[in-house]
């Protein structure tokens, strides 16, 4: 940002809500873009803000204590709200409310991320689990420093991260999946396939086609404490459950705004991430936005989502004031998972994909999944290949023309036909 641009950003007053990764990285992007005027960040946790992929990693395991963000708010000139819960939203108005009252805005930011979904016949049950916040993590952190047995409900990612680090603490796992494989809901079933193995070589036993019907609580408190019972009957023991079954967008309290909502709840925004109330914005797990690049709107619950989405909100804040409006927001989404010792990543977007290449034998401990249309790469799925996700992801980018031949050759690097 040019010292000319600097002096034409006018003193306006930006309010963020939510103080996680989005909330965090949209605050300290409009200062690296030069927005000079006062940025407040509310967050309902009363934690310092944090950074949430380690909770079911180093955090779980209490090889980290924790994981705050190493940002000096202070230093930044951005004022920190810390417990403090939105209630609502009066665009008419630019006002917010909160529980500590109401608070003006010029710009207003939500990213208010995401909630777990609750498992219906385990409401109120104690030690059932959810795992999305620093304190669900800390008190799941006893559970595996005890050994306990444990029954997860639902193999997604945070179902396979916690049973990973639950069996390297020595806990007696079950997973239990209602659908017919893990990852059903993000994976073709013959990229799924591989990974069911993964479950029973780190000594995790898979239960699918499995749906838990309620948790009963352990009968005059002796252990185990638990007893999942399934549709079909089983009755699984477990001294604690955790339940990794999905999460959707933390936007009820926006119900009353009048900000348009998506079918999944998530706040509906355009291609510079503006929501359809004048000045405000939604960025992160929060909402969706319309991809060019794959020509349907993208919900996206990962981390580089809420890294790379708040720069363009600070650009469109900052570049509107000075006339610049920035690019579209038309990432290749892309995210990462440690799961039973193997390093796994995805970029892209494959549902409109025509073709599926292999580079590598999904029984060994290195192996890639391409997804083409035509003779362009639109996603690719890496396990232990990190140097095929860091050129694949480019040739997503570039929308390259790839050989086929080449691409399904694991010993050629990942380039594009003409290279
Ligand atoms: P969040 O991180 O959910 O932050 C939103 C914040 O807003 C929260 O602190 C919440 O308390 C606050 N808030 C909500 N409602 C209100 C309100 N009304 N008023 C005030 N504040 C409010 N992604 C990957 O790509 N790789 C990984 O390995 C990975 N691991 C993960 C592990 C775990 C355990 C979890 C939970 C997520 C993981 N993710 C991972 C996903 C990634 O962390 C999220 O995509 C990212 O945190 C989204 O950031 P966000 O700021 O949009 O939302």
């Amino acid at each position: 940002m040019s010292e000319q641009t600097r002096e034409r950003t006018p003193e306006r007053r930006v309010v963020v809500v939510g103080a996680g990764m989005a909330g965090v990285q949209t605050a300290v992007a409009l200062r690296e873009q030069g927005f000079t005027g006062p940025v407040t960040l509310i967050g309902a946790e009363p934690h310092q803000p944090y950074d949430r992929p380690p909770l079911s990693k180093a955090v779980l395991l209490g090889t980290a204590e924790g994981s705050a963000f190493d940002v000096d708010f202070e230093a930044l000139g951005i004022t920190l709200r810390l417990g403090c819960e939105a209630l609502g939203v009066r665009p008419d108005e630019h006002v917010l409310d909160t529980s500590e009252g109401p608070e003006p805005y010029d710009r207003l930011v939500l990213a208010t991320g995401a909630e777990p979904l609750r498992l219906p016949g385990a409401e109120g049950v104690p030690g059932v689990h959810l795992l999305r916040t620093l304190d669900d993590a800390e008190r799941l952190r006893p559970v595996l420093a005890r050994r306990h047995d444990v029954v997860v409900v639902g193999a997604g990612w945070i179902g396979a991260e916690f049973a990973t680090a639950a069996r390297e603490a020595g806990c007696e796992v079950t997973v239990v999946e209602a659908a017919d494989r893990p990852l059903a809901g993000a994976l073709p079933a013959e990229v799924a396939a591989p990974m069911t193995r993964w479950y029973a070589e780190a000594g995790a036993v898979l239960r699918t086609h499995a749906r838990v019907r309620r948790v009963e609580p352990g009968e005059d408190s002796g252990e185990p404490g638990h007893v999942v019972v399934l549709d079909d009957g089983s009755r699984l023991p477990a001294d604690a459950v955790v339940v990794g079954i999905g999460a959707r967008p933390a936007t009820a309290w926006l119900a009353d705004s009048g900000i348009a909502l998506g079918a999944h709840g998530e706040v509906l925004a355009d291609d510079r991430l503006r929501t359809s109330a004048a000045d405000v914005y939604a960025v992160g797990d929060c909402a969706s936005f319309p991809s060019g690049r794959y020509g349907e709107r993208l919900m996206v619950h990962h981390w580089d989502n809420a890294l790379q989405g708040p720069r363009t909100v600070a650009a469109d804040i900052v570049g509107a004031a000075a006339g610049e409006p920035p690019e579209p927001y038309d990432p290749v989404p892309y995210f990462w998972s440690e799961q039973f010792g193997r390093f796994v990543q995805y970029a892209g977007h494959h549902t409109a994909a025509d073709t599926t290449l292999w580079r590598g034998d999904p029984a060994s401990a290195a192996w890639t999944v391409c997804w083409l249309r035509g003779d362009r790469l639109v996603a690719l799925l890496a396990v232990g290949r990190p140097r095929d996700l860091a050129q694949g992801r480019r040739l997503i980018q570039a929308g390259t023309a790839m050989d086929p031949r080449l691409l399904a050759d694991p010993a050629q690097p990942l380039k594009a036909a003409t290279a």
